[in-house]
C-alpha cells in the first residue's frame, strides 16, 4: 500500500506509541475499500474511528520488533522464533483481564505493558524506555586464524573497540567499549574475529511520562530460552505488585534485577559484561 505525502505527514503526527497500530489500521481500511494509495482523508477517517473506540483496541500489552528482519543491514541474524514465543507469553498472561481486574474505568494504551525487540544495538524501537527491551547481541573474540591486517574491522567498529596488534600480530579488542553489534565479525575476511557469544541483552523498567527513567540492563547476554523465562518472570512481578495499572518501571527495583541476574547467571553467555547502567 502506498501513502501520498499528506497522508504520510499526518501519520507521523500520531503519538509514536500507537503510530504503528494506527498505520496498520489505516492501510487495512484503505485496502478494504479497494484503494492502492492512502490519502489524508483516509488517515483522518480511520484515526477518528480508532481514537473513539480506543478502549476496545486495548489488548493489555504492546509488542513491537524493529524492522531488522525486513532487510536492515545492521541486523544480527537472530532467532526467527523468539518474537513469536514472546508474543505467546504475553498473550497467555491475559494482561487485558489483569488490567480490567484492577478496576481501571477507562483503559487506555498507556496502561499496557510495553515490550520491544531490536535486532541490533542501534535499538531503533527504543528498548531503553520500554517495560521490557530485548536487544540482539553478538560479542566478538579473537580466534586462532591469522589476521591479514586489512583493517576492515577497525574501520567498521563505531566504538573504536578494535585496533591492530603490533607488527602483524593479532588485533586487540577492548571488550569494555564493545556493544556486541557483531559487525566486525561479519566483515573479517580471515575468520580471525569469532563469536564469543550470540544471544540477547535484556533491559527492564524504562519509561517516559511524568517520571521518565532509562531501563536497567541485566549484565551479560542471554540465550533465547532464558529471555522467554525472564519475560515470564517480569510479568509475574508486574502482576504481583501492580495495584492500579502502574508502569512496570515503577514496580521493579534494582534488587529485582540483581535477583534476576543471579537466577540466570548459569546460562549467561557473557557473565559480567555490562552494556548499560
Ligand atoms: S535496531 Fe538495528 S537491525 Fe533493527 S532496524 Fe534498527 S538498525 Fe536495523
Ligand atoms: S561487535 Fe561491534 S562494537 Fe564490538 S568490536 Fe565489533 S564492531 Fe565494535
Ligand atoms: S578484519 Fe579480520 S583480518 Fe582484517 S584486520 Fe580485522 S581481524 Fe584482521
Amino acid at each position: 500500500m502506498k501513502w501520498n505525502p499528506d497522508a504520510e505527514a499526518a501519520i507521523q503526527k500520531v503519538p509514536f506509541f500507537v503510530r504503528k497500530r494506527v498505520r496498520a489500521r489505516v492501510a487495512e481500511e484503505a485496502r478494504q475499500t479497494g484503494k492502492s494509495m492512502v490519502t489524508l482523508a483516509d488517515v483522518k477517517a480511520s484515526q477518528k474511528r480508532f481514537l473513539s473506540g480506543m478502549a476496545a483496541e486495548v489488548k493489555g500489552y504492546q509488542f513491537d520488533v524493529c524492522f531488522g528482519p525486513s532487510g536492515c543491514p545492521h541486523q544480527i541474524g537472530s532467532s526467527e522464533s523468539l518474537a513469536e514465543r514472546i508474543e505467546q507469553v504475553l498473550t497467555s498472561a491475559d494482561l487485558l483481564a489483569f488490567l480490567k481486574s484492577k478496576g481501571i474505568a477507562d483503559l487506555k494504551f498507556h496502561h499496557e505493558l510495553r515490550v520491544t525487540m531490536t535486532h541490533c544495538p542501534n535499538a531503533c524501537s527504543q528498548p531503553q524506555i520500554k517495560d521490557i527491551g530485548i536487544i540482539a547481541a553478538a560479542l566478538p573474540a579473537i580466534g586462532d586464524e591469522a589476521c591479514s591486517g586489512c583493517e576492515a574491522c577497525v574501520t567498521t567498529c563505531r566504538e573504536a573497540a578494535i585496533r591492530l596488534g603490533p607488527d602483524g600480530a593479532q588485533p586487540l579488542l577492548s571488550v569494555d567499549r564493545c556493544v556486541a553489534c557483531g559487525q566486525c565479525i561479519a566483515v573479517c575476511p580471515t575468520g580471525t574475529l569469532i563469536e564469543a557469544a550470540r544471544g540477547y541483552r535484556v533491559q527492564l523498567g524504562g519509561k517516559l511520562g511524568r517520571h521518565p527513567q532509562l531501563a536497567i540492563e541485566l549484565p551479560g547476554i542471554y540465550p533465547e530460552t532464558a529471555v522467554i523465562d525472564i519475560v515470564a518472570d517480569c510479568i509475574d512481578i508486574y502482576k504481583a505488585r501492580s495495584r492500579r495499572g502502574e508502569r512496570f518501571g515503577e514496580l521493579i527495583t534494582t534488587q529485582d534485577t540483581e535477583q534476576l541476574a543471579r537466577r540466570y547467571e548459569n546460562v549467561n553467555l557473557a557473565p559480567g559484561k555490562r552494556f548499560g547502567r
